[in-house]
């Protein structure tokens, strides 16, 4: 687990208006950070940029107390759930899981325990043997989430990970992502434009405009606003 520190973050592509503008926000080890706004005010941006797969401008991104900005994603630890899970069809549930623990060369028996305890978690138990075909909805989207629990990553970043599901498995996600935040008390940064889902799941919320803060709140606080 670790706390994500954004420091006057600037993202600018070609020279039009940045993209992300002078961005600073401290996330505490274990928050569930919301990021919310309009269609191309920066939210997959500044994610991309914590995750590492996008270049920072100017400014400083600390993980962990630790400055990252010339770390590449795999030596951040953190692990990205996207929208369309980006799962292997051809792969077990068990195989899929285990991925991230294969490219680290991790032993068979290590594997073995931590898909286990990862499948234990997520409820996936009876279904390692199945395809993701063969899957609810709801059930890839925790073989995505056990994908990041096996790595033990420092962080959750999620992009948007809801907005293809329908209305009433969008309902019991969002119910089944707050409640595996709090068990697992890991740090969560939560990219959505849905409005229900920044004012249910997150400790804080972080409305972006333009590129720039707007606001930071509780969902309590945002709501008792006038
Ligand atoms: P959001 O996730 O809030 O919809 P984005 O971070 O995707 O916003 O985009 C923020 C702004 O940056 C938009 O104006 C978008 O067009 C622009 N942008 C995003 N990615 C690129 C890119 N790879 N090259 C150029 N402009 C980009
Ligand atoms: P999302 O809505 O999920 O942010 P987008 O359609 O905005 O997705 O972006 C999809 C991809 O296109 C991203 O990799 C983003 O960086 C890139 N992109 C977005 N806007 C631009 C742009 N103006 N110029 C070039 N690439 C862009």
């Amino acid at each position: 687990m670790a706390s994500i520190e954004m420091k006057h973050i600037v993202k600018q592509y070609g020279d039009g208006y940045p993209a992300v503008n002078d961005v600073s926000l401290d996330i505490a080890d274990g928050e569930f950070m919301i990021l919310v706004g309009p269609s191309g005010c920066g939210k997959s941006t500044l994610l991309r940029m914590i995750v590492g797969l996008e270049d920072i401008t100017s400014g400083d991104m600390i993980i962990g107390g630790k400055r990252v900005n010339d770390l590449a994603p795999r030596e951040r630890n953190l692990s990205m759930v996207f929208q369309n899970y980006a799962l292997y069809p051809h792969m077990t549930v068990f195989e899929n899981i285990a991925f991230p623990l294969r490219l680290s060369k991790t032993p068979d028996d290590e594997v073995r325990r931590r898909v286990n305890e990862a499948s234990d978690v997520l409820e996936l138990k009876e279904h390692l043997e199945r395809k993701p075909a063969n899957l609810s909805g709801g059930q890839r989207q925790r073989v995505a989430m056990g994908r990041a629990i096996v790595r033990q990553a420092e962080a959750f970043l999620f992009d948007e990970p809801l907005s293809n599901l329908d209305a009433k498995l969008r309902g019991q996600m969002r119910t089944e992502i707050s409640r595996l935040q709090r068990r697992l008390g890991i740090t969560t940064v939560y990219v959505t434009h849905d409005q229900t889902e920044a004012m249910t799941l997150g400790d804080r919320v972080c409305v972006l405009r333009k590129g720039k803060i707007q606001q930071v709140a509780s969902p309590r606080e945002l709501y008792e606003q006038p």
